[in-house]
């Protein structure tokens, strides 16, 4: 079975810096590492591999510094990777980034699945993998939590929705979105890691995709951000400061008394 996974390498903090001018992100000084997302898609291939056979393919669009998620990705068991990196795909929506990506996936497959995070935690907009999908004209699913095979050429998976966990068949090849609770991913070896810092890595831009300049990077991105702000803080916290604890959990309920938020019963 082929499998490629699709890695962002994300910002290694939660404290994301924009640039309030061009709406972009400021990646100078932040640290880097593989969407959490991404590894646990990767080491759901990882153990598909094990029992299905096949292959291992991770992609990843991104600045030079993200060959480095590649090589993790190497490291982790990975048998191949494709790296897109071209200044021309700079600030790339999702649409273009799918664009880019699903080219990719036409020109190194064709792949019987397609792993990717459910969402990264910087764009964290969730619409990379199914715009993907649709672009190379597969079915997909979200929120796989749980993935099965037949053997007769299609996937059974669980996906963890709100009310439940919801059971969905797809034909091959098919994309899935995972989350964190499909698996628990592994550490890389000792060996791995050498390997993967020896192995060739060859780049492939927009020309060597066959994508034109209005397909992707900002000409073919369809958004634009128009302001980026911090959003004002809606509520108004007060902080109950007390002696001991039950001064302040009295002084908590005569508060929510005040407010008609509960009654001397208990919460209305
Ligand atoms: C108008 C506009 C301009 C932007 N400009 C910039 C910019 O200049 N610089 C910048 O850094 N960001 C920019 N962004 C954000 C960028 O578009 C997103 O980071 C990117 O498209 C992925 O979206 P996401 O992070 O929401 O991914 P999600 O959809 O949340 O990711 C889901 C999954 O898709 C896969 N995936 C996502 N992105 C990639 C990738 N690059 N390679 C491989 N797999 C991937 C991963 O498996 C990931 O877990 C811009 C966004 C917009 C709307």
């Amino acid at each position: 079975m082929q499998i490629a996974v699709l890695i962002k390498q994300v910002p290694d903090s939660d404290d994301v810096r924009m640039d309030e001018v061009t709406g972009t992100m400021i990646r100078e000084g932040a640290g880097a590492m593989i969407n959490p997302l991404d590894l646990h898609a990767l080491q759901e291939a990882l153990t598909i591999r094990s029992s299905q056979g096949g292959e291992v393919v991770a992609l990843s669009m991104g600045p030079p510094q993200a060959e480095a998620a590649l090589r993790e990705a190497l490291a982790l068991g990975a048998d191949a990777v494709v790296f897109l990196s071209d200044p021309r795909f700079a600030a790339s929506d999702t649409w273009a980034t799918a664009r880019t990506l699903a080219a990719a996936c036409e020109r190194t497959g064709p792949y019987d699945l397609i792993l990717a995070g459910e969402k990264a935690t910087d764009g964290e907009t969730g619409q990379v993998g199914p715009e993907v999908a649709v672009m190379l004209g597969v079915p997909f699913s979200t929120y796989v939590s749980r993935v099965e095979f037949d053997g007769c050429g299609s996937v059974e998976v669980s996906r963890t929705v709100e009310d439940g966990i919801e059971r969905q068949k797809l034909p091959l090849p098919c994309l899935l979105t995972v989350l964190r609770d499909i698996n628990e991913p592994a550490m890389p070896t000792l060996s791995g890691k050498k390997a993967a810092r020896r192995a060739a890595l060859t780049v492939q831009g927009m020309d060597s995709l066959g994508l034109s300049p209005d397909e992707a990077g900002l000409a073919g991105s369809p958004t634009r951000v128009r302001r980026i702000f911090r959003p004002s803080l809606a509520r108004n916290p007060r902080i109950f400061k007390a002696g001991d604890i039950e001064e302040g959990i009295v002084a908590l309920f005569d508060e929510l008394e005040s407010r008609g938020l509960i009654d001397e019963q208990g919460p209305s």
